[in-house]
């Protein structure tokens, strides 16, 4: 199983020539199975470079930790979801009681969008989850749901004896590190971890549903995760920054790493 990051960024794109180097794109994730079956975690604007990518008749999953924003802004942009005989499942929880259809469609209608989510050409199926495991293509998918305003869900995601856990926008800090959230990454080959903050900035933002990159190195060392990324950063972050809270994340987890814009890698090598 590989992953590539298409989308690193939270809360809004940052296209700033500071921010070039780790990338200005919001969250999105693509996971790459044995049976290379496309499975996109999270629809922010990196999920538009995605499809652009995708030139043939596709049929993928796309799966949403939340409804916020920068995880859904990239499905209006999403090209082959304008492709008729293209087809899409999109997964997620029923934030809110309104359903999942209704969440998407809404960020299109006028006069917020000129093209209706009905008019999109593919094939479009909506799946409700809960707290659950279930089988996609030849992955298996554990859900739980985590400290966020409005709520979201983290995955983890198993194949072969390898694990990745997709767990962003999510409020920890290195003391108060929820017993349910170590037991979900336990042991995983890769973490891929929120850590918009540093602990200065998180102090005058407590209940805005982010941990920092302190919080994250110490999840990874308790949960005896191998390798760490570092994810959903601050758009106030330059490069200079973000390599300074890599570097000081290395000091409590060496194997802690920043998720960067286009970076592929082999979950587990
Ligand atoms: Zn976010
Ligand atoms: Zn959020």
């Amino acid at each position: 199983m590989k992953v590539k990051f298409w989308g690193v960024r939270g809360s809004i794109p940052t296209p700033w020539k500071e921010a070039m180097k780790v990338g200005g794109n919001t969250s999105c994730l693509q996971v790459i199975p044995k049976s290379g079956k496309l499975v996109i975690l999270d629809a922010g604007t990196g999920l538009r470079m995605l499809g652009n990518e995708l030139q043939d008749t596709v049929q993928g999953h796309i799966l949403l930790s939340h409804t916020h924003w920068d995880h859904i802004q990239g499905f209006p942009f999403f090209m082959p979801a304008f492709k008729p005989g293209n087809h899409f499942t999109i997964y997620g929880a029923n934030w809110a009681q309104k359903n999942l259809k209704n969440i998407l469609s809404g960020q299109m209608r006028a006069p917020y969008f000129p093209v209706e989510l009905e008019q999109m050409g593919a094939k479009l199926d909506f799946v409700e989850l809960e707290e659950e495991t279930f089988t996609l293509e030849d992955l298996t998918i554990t859900t739980r749901s985590f400290n966020h305003p409005g709520g979201v869900y983290g995955f983890r995601i198993e194949q072969e004896g390898k694990v990745l856990v997709f767990a962003t926008d999510m409020e920890y800090t290195e003391d108060n590190l929820d017993q349910r959230l170590i037991d979900f990454t336990r042991d995983a080959d890769m973490l891929v971890y929120d850590a918009q903050y540093t602990p200065e900035e998180h102090r005058t933002k407590i209940g805005w549903g982010h941990s920092t990159h302190i919080a994250a190195a110490h999840l990874a060392k308790l949960a005896n995760v191998k390798t760490l990324m570092l994810y959903h950063h601050d758009p106030t972050h330059s490069d200079q920054i973000l390599d300074q809270m890599e570097s000081e994340a290395q000091q409590i987890f060496p194997n802690s790493r920043l998720a960067v814009e286009g970076l592929e890698l082999e979950v587990g090598a």
